[in-house]
């Protein structure tokens, strides 16, 4: 089959999430057909599994601008803007009711397995801009398709792909092999099979973002709680503790992200986790009945755990995109125009510059890797930026440089992220400028007034400053 003309083609938008919904209204704004793919069974598939945990932001931080005027015709009422939606009630009481307004245009169990240039791989130049792009998709009853698009934003995000054990990045020797006493993920502790799993447990918790905070303070909470009694945690850290290893705290903008931090730094002086400091995972043995053993690339073993946490961040999954010219930055992943705006080294949330189109563009013109999974492994994206990002995205599909170009986004301020790069030095100094310098937090005990709003009942995890 001959491809056809480019211009009688949708825009092939991989992920049905925040920013692939997003970009969907977006580019209807715009006049143009958009085309949604998604591998999960419903729109916001893997904002779903991550249901239980409650966001820092709140519901007026979380909404698109272009998806609530595509709403607002349907009757629906957007949530108070100043609460805190946890990950289900932002799947339920907006991105489902999104994808439902854009209809046939979301596509689920639509998982994309390849994008390239219409008959033309990675290195064929002749003609290459005149080509459509080529998607394959692979549908959850097994049939594989090929569809054709003018361009291909890729909001697939970064959730798939979590980071290894492994002090170096690679999966520890033995990881593997203990991948029953393992999990990648904040535990919803609230599911009494999950509870009774961790309960009167040692639980290792590998990590030092928002996610461990989360994971930390849940174990706490469990401890505390009737048949909790018994319940340890471990906390695996490759640096030092430091008046910034619990985040930005009070100074942080978005209040419940700071009281993350604050919570983790209450189980830790309460005597519910021991910290383990400087240390880098190399290999994940097992005792005589089974349990973990972690052993450190100094040489250090630690007592045996029955459970493992590990929470050391995302990376984009670029598998797909291999036939396809882009420009990404060799340590975060991130297009090469955005890294430096992003860079953990040297920016805190907050300091992260409006950015768009240009920034997210590649070689291979028409194609943009757009919300979580532009950040590369950068763990400090926030959604208001993503929905920054596709306005001006579509903006550029459409030929309206004048609007691709404005791009204005004020993030708050925050002292939560000390830079991933430091990770490795357990009693470096902290850097200095980058507005990644906390004061010392405040101690806050979970669910005590200080601690805030949802966060305080129901801490949240993971991404902006995750892992
Ligand atoms: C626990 C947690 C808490 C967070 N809290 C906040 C917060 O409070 N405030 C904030 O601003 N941000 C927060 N974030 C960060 C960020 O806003 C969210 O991760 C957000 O979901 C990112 O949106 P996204 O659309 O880029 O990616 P995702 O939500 O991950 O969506 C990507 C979608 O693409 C699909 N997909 C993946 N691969 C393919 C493929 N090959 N083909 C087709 N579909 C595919 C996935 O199934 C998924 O549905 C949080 C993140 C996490 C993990």
């Amino acid at each position: 089959m001959n491809a056809p003309a480019t211009t009688e083609l949708p825009v092939v938008v991989i992920g049905a999430g925040p920013a692939g919904l997003a970009a969907a209204a977006h580019l209807l704004d715009q006049g143009i057909e958009p085309l949604v793919l998604e591998a999960g069974p419903t729109a916001g598939a893997a904002v779903r599994e991550w249901s239980h945990v409650r966001l820092f932001s709140t519901w007026g931080e979380v909404v698109d601008p272009a998806a609530e005027k595509l709403l607002a015709p349907t009757g629906w009422t957007r949530p108070d803007p100043a609460t805190y939606p946890s990950g289900g009630d932002w799947a339920d009481l907006y991105l489902q009711p999104l994808a439902d307004v854009l209809g046939d245009r979301v596509r689920t169990g639509a998982t994309v397995t390849g994008v390239s240039r219409a008959g033309r791989d990675r290195i064929v130049d002749a003609d290459r801009e005149q080509q459509p792009f080529v998607v394959h998709v692979a549908y959850a009853d097994g049939r594989e398709k090929r569809l054709f698009a003018r361009a291909v934003v890729d909001a697939s995000g970064t959730w798939g792909t979590p980071g290894p054990a492994g002090g170096s990045g690679l999966p520890a020797l033995g990881e593997k092999a203990a991948a029953d006493r393992i999990t990648y993920r904040v535990p919803d502790l609230k599911d009494p099979a999950v509870r009774a799993r961790y309960a009167g447990k040692r639980t290792a918790v590998i990590g030092s973002g928002a996610s461990a905070f989360t994971a930390l303070a849940h174990l706490a909470d469990l401890a505390e709680s009737g048949g909790g009694t018994g319940t340890k945690g471990v906390w695996i850290l490759r640096r030092g503790l430091s008046g910034s290893t619990f985040g930005g705290g009070e100074a942080d903008q978005l209040p419940a992200r700071g009281a993350l931090g604050l919570a983790a730094k209450a189980a830790v002086d309460e005597g519910h986790a021991d910290a383990v400091t400087g240390f880098r995972t190399e290999a994940i043995e097992r005792d005589a009945d089974g349990r973990p053993v972690l052993l450190g690339e100094d040489g250090r073993r630690l007592d045996p755990v029955d459970e493992v946490i590990v929470l050391t961040g995302f990376r984009p999954d670029l598998s797909f995109l291999d036939e396809l010219r882009l420009t990404l930055d060799e340590r975060l992943q991130a297009p090469v125009g955005l890294a430096p705006l992003i860079d953990p080294n040297q920016h805190s949330c907050g300091t992260v510059y409006p950015h768009g189109h240009r920034e997210l563009s590649h070689p291979e013109q028409g194609v943009y890797l757009v919300g979580m999974k532009s950040y590369g492994r950068a763990p400090t994206f926030l959604a208001m930026t993503g929905y920054e990002q596709v306005r001006s995205v579509a903006a550029a599909i459409a030929g309206d440089l004048e609007s691709a170009d404005r791009v204005e986004l004020t993030l708050p301020e925050t002292g939560v992220c000390g830079g991933a790069g430091l990770f490795d030095a357990p009693e470096a100094p902290e850097a200095d400028g980058g507005g990644c310098c906390a004061p010392a937090p405040r101690l806050v005990r979970p669910g005590a007034p200080a601690a805030v709003g949802a966060a305080a009942e129901q801490a949240p995890a993971g991404g902006c400053c995750a892992p």
